[in-house]
């Protein structure tokens, strides 16, 4: 192709399945300019397995769910982190490792699960059900976390429960990871309503009429479903497990309950498998785009700061669950 930088080229092969030949000029220009600013600023970017192909692939260091991202953001020895996701998620980093500037590309990426819980509601909740432990998932504010006594992802709600030896807790923000999980351990669940605009999109005739039309598929559904969907998914796990899913059980065919990129982005892994790909965009998600996160490094925007007291409480709740 013509106009393309050798490091581009070398990029594109990695994505030449999911981005037509004839859009790649869009991205190489950006992509050659963040590869610079990466090593000018001795910054790492971190993304979200709902990222972009051309972010995912061509510019992210590290990759994973959020799970994985909190872990990994903990060990970043670099000056700078670039969180591709959600505010929540560099928040994370940010308490994880408080010493590095951390920068999201653009402040509006929310979450619906986010902003569906305040502090207050915790402290409300708490004069409810005193002495009922309070499990947060990780898609909360720094705020909400500091409220916590330990927080959780999807890949990790049942342990978290499990290892609090209690026969209640409650489970907070999404209503639906809540019931899920509670299908799965003995410990009483108390849920609250919030839900993943994305997921809870999905019905089971949905399902249904995945099967009817792509006979023989595996479905794979994350547990932030309605667990009407997850009970006719062939397997319901965090993104992780999902992908984890494709590797080792190498199915022919197979649809990703969850976020559209997830599906292109594990198929650049997997040329083998068939993909049906049913799509429920994350808007949040898709406010990261490779301009925002050229101009993010080129002008040091936008820093996430953390209130000291509020981080110090909030740090301890991920801390719990890291240690899990
Ligand atoms: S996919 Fe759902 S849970 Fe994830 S950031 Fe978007 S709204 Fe939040």
């Amino acid at each position: 192709m013509s106009g393309m930088t050798p490091s581009a080229a070398s990029l594109y092969d990695r994505v030449q399945r999911v981005i037509p030949a004839i859009e790649w000029p869009v991205f190489s220009d950006d992509i050659d300019a963040i590869l610079k600013l990466k090593r000018e600023r001795n910054a790492v970017i971190l993304a979200h397995n709902y990222q972009t192909p051309e972010i995912f692939h061509c510019v992210a260091d590290i990759v994973g769910d959020s799970l994985a991202l909190a872990r990994k953001a903990m060990e970043v020895e670099a000056d700078v982190i670039v969180l591709a996701g959600v505010h929540f998620m560099a928040e994370t980093a940010k308490l994880l490792n408080p010493a590095k500037t951390v920068l999201i590309p653009d402040m509006r990426a929310g979450c619906s699960l986010a902003d569906s819980i305040t502090p207050d509601d915790i402290r409300l909740l708490r004069q409810r059900y005193p002495g009922v432990p309070v499990v947060t998932y990780v898609n909360t504010s720094a705020a909400v976390k500091a409220e916590s006594d330990i927080c959780c992802t999807s890949g990790n709600a049942k342990a978290v429960v499990e290892s609090l030896g209690v026969p209640r807790v409650l489970m907070l923000p999404d209503e639906y990871l809540a019931q899920n999980i509670a299908k799965q351990t003995d410990v009483e669940i108390i849920a609250w309503k919030g839900h993943c605009e994305v997921h809870e999109r999905f019905t089971p005739e949905d399902i249904r009429e995945m099967r009817a039309a792509h006979p023989g598929v595996t479905v794979l559904a994350h547990p932030e479903c309605p667990p009407e969907v997850v009970a006719e998914a062939d397997f319901a796990g965090s993104t992780a497990a999902m992908s984890d899913y494709v590797g080792t059980k190498k199915p022919s065919r197979v649809v990703l309950v969850t976020e559209c990129s997830m599906s292109d982005n594990v198929a650049v892994e997997h040329p083998d498998v068939e993909f049906i790909r049913p799509c429920n965009l994350c808007p949040h998600m898709k406010r990261i785009t490779l301009g925002n996160i050229r101009s993010a490094l080129g002008r040091n925007e936008h820093a996430v700061t953390i209130d000291p007291a509020v981080a110090a409480r909030a740090r301890l709740a991920v801390e719990r669950m890291l240690a899990v």
